[in-house]
């Protein structure tokens, strides 16, 4: 291994010995980008590596609310500024139980590289919660949002820092956010946060525009091998804001969904799986996808027992794991494999442990890394922002076709990394080098920052 990228991992574990998904989303882009740093020995000199993984800023904070039995509890807040080299912190905010300093970090250092891609002008920021949404009322929901804007507003703004949602955030959530924000304030920032609803400044297509994304993103991939989505037999785990929407597409583009989860569990439908009945219990109802087979009786659900994701025990030709990190392990990947797997694609971040990653690409399997193939939503969100700063709306059409545009220049990016550092269709590669390579050029261009 090259020995600047293997001291600079060493110290980073040394420095962050407990931060496990951080320190795996470092090994995968660090060691991928071997041959860029072989090429340009003076990065060492300049500690590019060791700024890359250092965050800007790390913010930290105490939440008070009161839930409706009159208590009052207490959770943690976080907003990690990762990397303002390429424009305004950029990145949504989670609220999950399992949220914490590691997760946070991991995920606001993947969304460096993965604003990189798109090509628009943002830099690289992740927050959120170890708030739990589940099972919380409206209004529980509301107070909690108000509390943690109360303090995050002092460090956030259009032209600062822009969060938007991800796991447990949608538009409720964003829509509470920016009301205590604008109170606070004073101001309308409409560009302050995206992913907001369209009738206050928020973009046509977000909502739609990772899961959209992503299948774009599957289109090109599977094209440059003269693969057609039409016919192919799709699993897709999670059935959140992005599976819904990449089931949407993916059943467009005609291919077959027979999978769909939530955390307990799987939903398999041979006829291919009802979006409107998901839809209906996800979107409108916030319950549980077991629900499914109330209206569904053929179809057959699989409990989540292990760490082992039910969905990829379905034999299927493409895989879209669009739920959380570490969802498709190396086990899953074996069985998705013997099954016949043609290609995954990433919709969650760092859904595939680094093993099952291996092996997939070592067994000639297609993978589309998080990195590129989610872009979709943060790029809309960017162009949000610029359709707050013009006044003016983009029509839904507009705003997915700049989309697709997007995601086929993020695909031939990574494409062409590959080919120009002779890595074959390691597209996981390529899009961490193509992503590095301009950031390592903005951090030489601004000097020591
Ligand atoms: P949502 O909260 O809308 O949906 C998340 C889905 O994943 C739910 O079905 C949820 O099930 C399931 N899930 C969450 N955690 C776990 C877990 N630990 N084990 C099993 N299932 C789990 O989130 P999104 O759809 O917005 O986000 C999904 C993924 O996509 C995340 O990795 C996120 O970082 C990534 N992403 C999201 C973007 C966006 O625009 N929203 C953009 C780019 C990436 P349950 O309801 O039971 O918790």
């Amino acid at each position: 291994m090259n020995e600047y990228v293997n001291r600079v991992l060493e110290e980073t574990k040394t420095k962050n010995n407990t931060e496990n998904e951080f320190l795996q989303a470092v090994d995968e882009v660090l060691k991928t980008i071997e041959p860029v740093i072989d090429k340009h020995k003076e990065y060492e000199d300049l500690s590019i590596l060791e700024r890359m993984v250092e965050p800007e800023r790390i913010i930290m904070f105490r939440v008070p609310w009161i839930n409706d039995e009159g208590k009052v509890v207490v959770n943690r807040g976080y907003r990690i500024q990762f990397n303002s080299l390429i424009g305004p912190y950029k990145g949504g905010l989670r609220f999950h139980p399992s949220v914490n300093l590691s997760i946070m970090k991991f995920l606001g250092f993947e969304q460096i590289f993965k604003n990189a891609l798109t090509g628009l002008p943002i830099g690289g920021a992740k927050g959120g919660s170890d708030f739990d949404p589940k099972g919380k009322s409206d209004n529980e929901i509301m107070r909690f949002c108000q509390s943690f804007m109360t303090e995050l507003y002092r460090h956030i703004g259009q032209d600062v820092d822009v969060p938007a949602g991800d796991i447990g955030v949608g538009g409720r959530e964003i829509g509470y956010l920016f009301g205590q924000y604008k109170r606070i304030r004073n101001a309308y920032e409409g560009g302050v946060l995206t992913g907001k609803d369209v009738v206050y400044g928020g973009s046509l297509a977000r909502k739609e525009a990772t899961g959209y994304g992503l299948m774009f993103f599957m289109r090109e991939m599977l094209g440059a091998h003269n693969i057609c989505i039409m016919g192919k037999t799709v699993s897709i785990s999670g059935s959140g804001n992005v599976a819904i929407y990449a089931c949407e597409k993916a059943q467009v583009m005609g291919a077959k969904v027979v999978t769909m989860s939530d955390s307990n569990g799987c939903i398999y439908d041979e006829n291919g799986i009802d979006l409107d009945c998901v839809k209906e219990i996800k979107e409108v109802r916030r319950g549980r996808i077991k629900e499914y087979l109330n209206t569904h009786p053929n179809a057959k659900y699989i409990e989540k027992t292990g760490s082992e994701n039910p969905a990829w025990t379905i034999k299927t030709d493409i895989a879209l794991p669009c739920a959380t990190q570490n969802e498709l392990i190396l086990e899953d990947a074996k069985t998705l494999v013997k099954n016949g797997v043609i290609a995954i694609g990433e919709g969650a971040n760092m859904p595939c442990s680094e093993e099952a990653t291996n092996y997939l690409l070592e067994h000639n399997v297609l993978v589309a890394p998080a990195k590129a193939s989610n872009a979709g939503g943060v790029a809309t969100s960017a162009i949000e922002m610029s359709q707050n700063s013009m006044r003016y709306y983009h029509t839904f059409e507009e705003v997915e076709a700049k989309l697709d545009t997007i995601m086929t220049n993020i695909f031939n990016a990574c494409k062409s990394s590959a080919e120009e550092y002779g890595l074959g269709h390691n597209y996981v590669a390529g899009a961490n080098i193509a992503a590095f390579s301009k950031l390592a050029k903005a951090m030489v261009a601004q000097g020591v920052v």
